[in-house]
């Protein structure tokens, strides 16, 4: 899931600043899981908003405010309320689909969206890929050297290690010792003998689109 953090209030504030009237779209998807923009996260920044001299003429939640289609329906009531501005409450990408469907009104985003992650435990979420685009995970035990070592090293360890630690952040374990262990756990050590390809990040042309439709 893409793991979102709530801004500081008053960077929302700053931005709504010239705006009297106010809708707010939340996430029912990822934002929602990561507490940032669910029901009652939409309740408690009405509040605040409220309690501002702002007046929240609509709210409503997208099932997932990255699909376009869903959101553009539920993109109706919003328009419909004609406020000065929107606020989404998803990730940079909810954001921006929202902004599409908003009838030029400004959309700000209430949350930081820091990575693709998995919730490990009830409110606690790792960092998982980034989106490399060539993903080696068939070849290092499905444990990803570009998020989880801390140079992004994919031909094995730097040698820094203490302790099975990293030595750039000694609170996180070295990927490269986690790779290698499940490999072995997994008969698979011969792979740690193969030489991958250095990620060439340089032929990445953004934005990337991936269609099923033909072009
Ligand atoms: S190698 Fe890592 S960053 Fe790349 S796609 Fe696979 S999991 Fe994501
Ligand atoms: S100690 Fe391990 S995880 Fe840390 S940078 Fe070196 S290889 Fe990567």
């Amino acid at each position: 899931m893409i793991i979102t953090q709530k801004k500081p209030i008053e960077e929302v504030m700053t931005m709504v600043a010239d705006a009297k009237t106010v809708a707010i779209v939340g996430c029912g998807s990822c934002a929602t899981a990561c507490q940032t923009g669910g029901e009652p996260q939409i309740q408690e920044l009405t509040k605040i908003l409220e309690q501002a001299g702002k007046k929240v003429v609509a709210t409503t939640v997208a099932d997932y405010c990255c699909m376009n289609l869903g959101v553009k329906s539920k993109m109706k009531a919003i328009n419909a309320a004609e406020p000065d501005c929107v606020i989404c409450m998803s990730c940079g990408d909810g954001v921006q689909c929202v902004a599409k469907n908003a009838n030029n009104k400004p959309v700000y985003p209430s949350n930081d969206t820091m990575y693709l992650g998995e919730a490990v435990r009830f409110g606690v979420w790792e960092e998982a890929c980034r989106f490399c685009g060539q993903c080696v995970l068939g070849k290092t035990g499905a444990i990803c050297p570009i998020t989880q070592c801390a140079k992004s090293l994919v031909n094995g360890p730097c040698g820094g290690q203490k302790n099975g630690k990293c030595e750039v952040n000694p609170e996180n374990d070295c990927a490269w010792i986690k790779i290698y262990e499940r490999l072995q756990a997994t008969n698979q050590l011969e792979k740690l003998m193969e030489t991958r390809e250095d990620k060439g990040y340089a032929k990445y042309a953004y934005p990337r689109t991936i269609s099923l439709r033909g072009k």
